[in-house]
Parts: C-alpha cells; sequence; structure tokens
C-alpha cells in the first residue's frame, strides 16, 4: 500500500499494517489525539509540536519535551509529571517549565539537564542518565541512550548525554526517541508498543535511516516526530510512512 501526500494532508493519518485502531479524534484546539488500549485503560497521545507530546495515560498525564508558547497547552490537562530528553532549545526550556509546572509535579531529565535547571524547578526533579530507570506510580520509566553516530554530527548529541525513554505503563511500552541516529540500543527494543522517532538531518538522522530501524526493532505503531522541511527530501513523514510499509502502522500527528 502506497500513501500520497494528498492522503497525508487530507486526514494528517496514515495507516499501514493490519492492526485496528481507533480513529483521528479533531480537538478543538486542532490538536490530533489518537487513543490506545492499555490493560487498564487508555492512552491517549496529543502531538503538540515538532517534539513535544502529552500522553494521558491511566496513571497520570505526562508531558515530554515540554517547550514553547504555555498557551499551546491551555487545552490539555495538567501535567502530573514532565519528561525532558536533553538539552536543546526544541526539548528543554526553563520558563515554558516554569509555568506549566505544578509546584509537586515531577520532573525527570538526563543528568546535563538537572545541572542546568534553576532552583524553582529542581526541588521536585530527578535525573537519570543512559540505561537509569525510575518510576513514577505504577509506570516504570527506562532511560534509553540517544546520540548521534555520524562523524560529523556527534558534537550535537555526543554519546552518553541525552535520553530517550521508554515508558511501561500496565502492559503497554512506548519508546521516545529524543535526538538520536538509528543506534543499537533503538534496534535493540522489544516489545513496543507505540514509538515516537526523531528524524531530521543533520541533527539525527533521515527517514531512510528512522525505517530502517523500524523494521528492526518493530513497534506495533510508530509516529514519525520531529521533522522539518518535508520537502528537502530526505525527512518526509509520508516517505517514512511507505518505507515502513507494513512492519508497522504508522501515525501522523499535527506537530506543527
Ligand atoms: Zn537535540
Ligand atoms: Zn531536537
Amino acid at each position: 500500500m502506497t500513501f500520497s501526500r494528498r492522503d497525508f494532508l487530507r486526514t494528517g493519518a496514515v495507516v499501514a499494517g493490519g492492526i485496528t485502531f481507533i480513529p483521528l479524534t479533531a480537538l478543538a484546539d486542532g490538536h490530533s489525539m489518537h487513543e490506545f488500549k492499555t490493560a487498564n485503560g487508555m492512552v491517549k497521545v496529543h502531538p503538540v509540536s515538532h517534539a513535544s507530546v502529552v500522553l494521558e495515560t491511566p496513571e497520570g498525564v505526562i508531558y515530554v519535551d515540554t517547550v514553547g508558547d504555555p498557551a499551546q497547552y491551555a487545552d490539555l490537562p495538567k501535567p502530573d509529571l514532565i519528561l525532558i530528553t536533553h538539552e536543546h532549545g526544541d526539548h528543554y526550556n526553563a520558563e515554558t517549565l516554569a509555568a506549566l509546572k505544578g509546584d509537586e509535579t515531577p520532573l525527570i531529565t538526563n543528568p546535563a539537564v538537572f545541572d542546568m535547571l534553576p532552583e524553582n524547578l529542581k526541588s521536585n526533579a530527578t535525573q537519570i542518565g543512559n540505561g537509569g530507570t525510575t518510576s513514577f506510580k505504577a509506570v516504570n520509566i527506562e532511560a534509553i541512550p540517544a546520540y548521534n553516530t555520524t562523524e560529523e554530527r556527534k558534537n550535537f548529541h555526543p554519546k552518553g548525554r541525552d535520553n530517550g525513554y521508554v515508558l511501561t505503563v500496565d502492559d503497554f511500552r512506548i519508546y521516545i526517541s529524543g535526538d538520536t541516529e538509528d543506534i543499537p540500543e533503538m534496534r535493540a527494543l522489544e516489545e513496543i508498543d507505540l514509538a515516537f522517532i526523531c528524524m531530521n538531518l543533520p541533527f539525527t538522522m533521515d527517514a531512510k535511516a528512522a525505517a530502517s530501524a523500524v523494521a528492526e526493532f518493530k513497534p506495533k505503531v510508530v509516529y514519525p516526530y520531529h521533522y522539518r522541511g518535508r520537502d528537502n527530501g530526505t525527512q518526509d513523514p509520508v516517505d517514512f510512512a511507505n518505507m515502513v510499509g507494513a512492519v508497522a502502522e504508522v501515525k501522523m500527528g499535527d506537530w506543527y
């Protein structure tokens, strides 16, 4: 099955593979939202922009890489937990966090971001490094490495500094790549139900590398995210969907 750009633009959603899913729902503010079933409830995915996503889970509302105008979050439920992958401005912004984080809201970051947190954000913050695990209520959180492997890109995301995350909610496993290339640690992931895979050159990887990694770890459902300049020919989410083919169900979020 091949998807055209027109399909993408018309529906905002691309479906591949034989998995049944719950259709796209449009919210009043224009954000798209998808729902996925876990053992004890639903996970609702709200793409916000670029790398920022909000997950409503049976264990609470999880914000990831929360940046930009706080007004983008006005129609979304407040966070019970915030995760930050790394220090770049499209993933970490202290002012946005200060505006959206409640006094008691836990914040989980990689060690480098933890070290740069202002005092007002530090009190409820926890750091975990690559391979580390922690939990929030019944959600298990594992920090997956996120780094560049191409020589001339290594300065963007040096190995060992930044995180991706695997969240296990009930029996439902969500992988958030952060900014990375198609590293062995991604390819080795197992039993991922839902994956968010970054694409954009020169900072991360192109659609081909992203699709190749997906073909190896075979998440049930995958969102391309963190893509810019769809027309430069290397990070088109429609190309990504076509390359992934029937290996995984590809979902498109309104990331912009
Ligand atoms: Zn980055
Ligand atoms: Zn980024």
